[in-house]
């Protein structure tokens, strides 16, 4: 069987008929097209929901208009417009990245492919879509959404994990990209599948190509692409202590890098009998600790059973450079971990203590 189930022409005027028709023009990071806009909404979109970005995307181009005030910014200023999209290490890197940009290509992105990945955070696919979208620039792109059109449309097994299912997409998506309107037909890639081709119910009788997709005429396509091998995630556990003074608690900011890296967190010990012992390492006195109903944080590749624990503390520490006292109802512009934003939210609501 060949690889392409129809013409690369015939599939690019399929594609682009329906844009014209169909296709979004009205995002955000579409208006005012710049490499820099792009690029953020492109990593922004990561792993995330078109309408989950556009808030983000929208304060962040308020803050940040270009890519001189990124450079110029705090890391923890980056973090807080990021709070509550996760995965923080795109935004660490998107700070490094505008630096390089600043420092090492005299505030100009790159035109090509190849010049955008040396980039921090920057693969083929996100570097494709920057120089298509915002440069005319023919490359392919492949990101999630695309790679699903393309294993349903070629029927391609296997999961686009492993090296050589993806480089059999590359070589599809190279294969299918146009010379001429190449900014649209990535817009179009991307609006397929999150739009018609979705995960669990694709819509193929709108879709253009319906009538070449293998998937389709298999009867299964929502069984593209193969799903990743499952794996039972470990389970770690972790007390996070809530050291409260005159309606204040304790915030540290982690290092750099690991879970959370550079973000501000609850201080951490392994056990909620610990507690009393890490304020006295603060130079603080301990009250009675209270712990709160335990609650799972997911990461990627572990679950992280949490413990919450309240403990009041009088005596005298000043806020430094790693570590704040901040009102839980207003902790001002730092970046925050999905769980610490939940428990200071929590911790104006009624609840249940258990005394240890
Ligand atoms: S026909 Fe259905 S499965 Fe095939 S590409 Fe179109 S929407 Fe996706």
């Amino acid at each position: 069987m060949t690889l392409l189930p129809l013409a690369p022409a015939s599939f690019q005027r399929a594609v682009l008929d329906w844009y014209d028709q169909h296709g979004r023009t009205e995002l955000p990071w579409q208006q005012a097209v710049t490499p820099y806009r792009v690029w953020i909404s492109e990593i922004m979109l990561q792993q995330t929901q078109v309408a989950t970005v556009i808030p983000y995307f929208e304060r962040f181009m308020a803050r940040f208009p270009e890519v001189q005030s990124l450079a110029a910014a705090p890391l923890d200023e980056v973090l807080h417009l990021w709070t509550g999209l996760g995965y923080y290490a795109r935004a660490r890197n998107l700070h490094r990245a505008a630096q390089q940009v600043v420092t090492e290509f005299g505030g100009e992105f790159p035109d090509t492919v190849e010049g955008l990945m040396q980039l921090s955070g920057i693969g083929r696919s996100t570097a494709g879509a920057i120089v298509s979208l915002s440069m005319g620039v023919r490359a392919p792109i492949l990101d999630g959404n695309v790679k699903r059109v393309l294993t349903r449309l070629c029927a391609i097994d296997g999961w686009p994990g492993t090296r050589a299912v993806e480089q059999q997409l590359w070589q599809v998506a190279e294969l299918l990209t146009p010379s001429e309107r190449v900014g649209a037909y990535t817009q179009v890639m991307m609006d397929l599948g999150a739009t018609l081709c979705t995960s669990r119910r694709p819509d193929c009788p709108r879709c253009p190509v319906v009538a070449h997709c293998r998937a389709h005429a298999g009867g299964r396509p929502e069984q593209y692409p193969t799903p990743k091998p499952r794996k039972t995630l470990p389970v770690r556990q972790t007390t996070l202590v809530m050291l409260q003074q005159q309606q204040q608690v304790l915030l540290v900011q982690r290092p750099p890098s690991g879970i959370w890296g550079g973000l501000w967190c609850f201080p951490e010990v392994a056990t909620p009998e610990q507690a009393a012992e890490l304020a006295t390492s603060l130079g603080l006195t301990p009250g009675i600790a209270a712990a709160l109903d335990g609650f799972r944080h997911t990461f990627s590749h572990f679950h992280l059973d949490i413990t919450p624990v309240v403990l009041p503390v009088t005596g005298h520490l000043d806020a430094g450079a790693d570590h704040r006292w901040v009102d839980p109802t207003d902790p001002g512009a730092l970046g925050l971990a999905a769980p610490m934003s939940k428990l200071l939210a929590g911790l104006g609501q009624p609840h249940t203590p258990r005394m240890l």
